[in-house]
């Protein structure tokens, strides 16, 4: 006899972790299988977002945008140092205090909800029960009336670029080089890509973004993609575009990489280090014995419905394992709603107003749809738009770059997308997401209230601006 919960979750990422701590509330008996190795060798729960994610590349974002001030920014101020240092052991020691820290902090959190731990490898087996083979080997069973699949995800791996965490690296290795490369080569312009790029960027590497595809954040808004294209070519990330990269030989303590550009000639690039950060995969390996009827899709991605529920009585499966945005807040809202349906309760996810964030400096966020997919849409629209520069605060903090471009329905004034570029855009895309969640109009945002001088009211006249009454600069 196996013993019986109400909920299994294999994976403590944040998906993983938040349902687990979402159905103990409930009064659920709850287990969490987590294979996750730390550095120091021992159990570590959070998953990629807080190990090897999230969390550790805001740190090391943290620390080198101070580093950065300190040698570019702080003399416009009056305040100069001279000479300063960067102890690379300090910088990745704090970033390991912080990873600790939330790790642990999870592990309080499960014991605070009495959710049982279990450190190993999780199978699901036929009939809700799940297999845990432990670290040291050992091989028992648990089983459930609903098992959680939070599996996630791991870096894509090019056949040409296998990694060899010295020369190339995946996100795990650039979070904890030990000195500054010379020249870093990144392969793929994406939210991983340009992120670590600028942490090392603004250490002083010289850094290379290879993008094999023709537009710059094809995904974001190309008004914003090409303000935050022009913002980092100023900073010196060399990004080129129409760069496919092809092979990667590793040469003493040097990578060559062979490239083609956009009339498809053959280029080359000799860099120290080299990051691929070209996407990542659901990862399921091992995860489901063969009778379980748990589907994967064309891309090996964990099939589910609205509900996360994969069709298999009592199987859900959440967060970068299936299909949707990978980003951990995503993750965490399908966790919860896993957690409710369980419960009896009710529970959905807007997937249409997730936002995303891009901590480079300046900060990329949007929430909804671009103009571009309008367009394809054929949806009527109209967009109004708002620089920093005219926001007294924004130059205040010597930040006033970027812009916020909302876009609203051209009939009815319903908040369709808002996209920005700009300093910490990150917190000041919510207000849009809260307007957005409650079928906002650029009307309403435009009638709220705005504190002053603050970087909100740049969203307050870019929503004046739909309508063409902006107040601090023409329309
Ligand atoms: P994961 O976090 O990948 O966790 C899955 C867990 O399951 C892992 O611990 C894994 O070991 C475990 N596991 C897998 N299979 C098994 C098994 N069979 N048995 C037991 N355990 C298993 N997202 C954001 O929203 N904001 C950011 O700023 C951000 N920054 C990022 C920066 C980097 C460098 C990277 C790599 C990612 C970043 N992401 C960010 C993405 C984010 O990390 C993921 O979307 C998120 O971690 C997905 O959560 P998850 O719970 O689905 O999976
Ligand atoms: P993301 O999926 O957001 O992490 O971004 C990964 C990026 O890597 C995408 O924009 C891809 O176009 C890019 N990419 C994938 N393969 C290659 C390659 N061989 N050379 C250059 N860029 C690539």
């Amino acid at each position: 006899m196996s013993d019986k919960f109400d909920v299994i979750v294999i994976g403590a990422g944040p998906a993983g972790y938040v349902a687990a701590i979402r159905a103990a509330q409930l009064g659920l008996k709850t287990a969490v299988v987590d294979a996750f190795v730390g550095k120091d060798g021992k159990a570590a729960l959070g998953g990629t977002c807080l190990n090897v994610g999230c969390i550790p590349s805001k740190a090391l974002l943290d620390s080198s945008k101070q580093f950065h001030n300190l040698t570019h920014n702080f003399k416009d101020h009056g305040i100069t140092a001279e000479n300063p240092q960067i102890d690379i052991g300090t910088f990745i020691g704090r970033k390991d205090k912080i990873v600790k820290q939330f790790t642990g902090g999870v592990t309080m959190l499960f014991k605070a909800n009495k959710v049982t731990s279990f450190f190993g490898k999780g199978k699901l087996l036929k009939g809700n029960e799940v297999e845990v083979t432990g670290n040291d080997g050992t091989v028992s069973k648990i089983s459930a009336t609903n098992v959680i699949l939070a599996s996630g995800s791991v870096p894509i791996e090019l056949p040409f670029a296998k990694f060899d965490g010295t020369h190339i690296i995946d996100n795990a290795g650039a979070l904890d080089l030990t000195a500054v490369p010379k020249r870093m080569g990144v392969i793929g312009a994406g939210v991983i890509g340009l992120e670590l790029g600028s942490v090392w960027k603004r250490l002083g590497a010289d850094v290379t973004v290879l993008e094999a595809l023709p537009k710059f954040l094809a995904v974001a808004d190309q008004d914003i993609a090409k303000m935050a294209a022009r913002e980092f070519a100023k900073q010196g990330l060399d990004i080129k575009v129409n760069a496919k990269v092809t092979s990667a030989e590793v040469k003493g303590d040097e990578v060559h990489i062979g490239y083609t550009d956009k009339d498809g000639a053959a280029q080359s690039l000799v860099v120290d280090k080299l990051l691929v950060a070209v996407g990542r995969r659901a990862y399921t390996a091992g995860l489901l014995a063969d009778d379980t009827g748990v589907k994967l899709d064309e891309r090996g991605r964990i099939v589910v419905d609205e509900h996360n529920h994969t069709g298999v009585d009592g199987v859900w499966a959440i967060g970068d394992a299936v299909r949707g945005p990978m980003l951990a807040h995503k993750g965490s809202e399908e966790g919860v709603m896993v957690a409710e349906l369980i419960a009896g309760k009710p529970g959905h996810v807007n997937l249409d107003t997730v936002p995303w964030v891009i901590y480079t400096e300046p900060e990329i966020a949007w929430v909804g749809k671009t103009e571009e997919q309008l367009k394809e849409e054929g949806i009527p629209y109209k967009t109004g738009a708002f620089p920093f520069a005219a926001n007294g605060r924004a130059v205040a903090m010597n930040e006033g770059i970027g812009q916020v471009k909302m876009i609203a329905h051209a009939e009815t004034d319903r908040i369709l997308g808002v996209h920005m570029v700009g300093p910490v855009v990150s917190e000041l895309i919510h207000e849009c997401v809260v307007a957005m969640e409650f079928k906002g109009s650029s009307e309403d945002l435009a009638r709220i209230v705005h504190a002053h001088p603050a970087l909100s009211e740049v969203v307050h006249e870019a929503a004046l601006s739909v309508d063409k009454r902006a107040i601090h600069k023409g329309n």
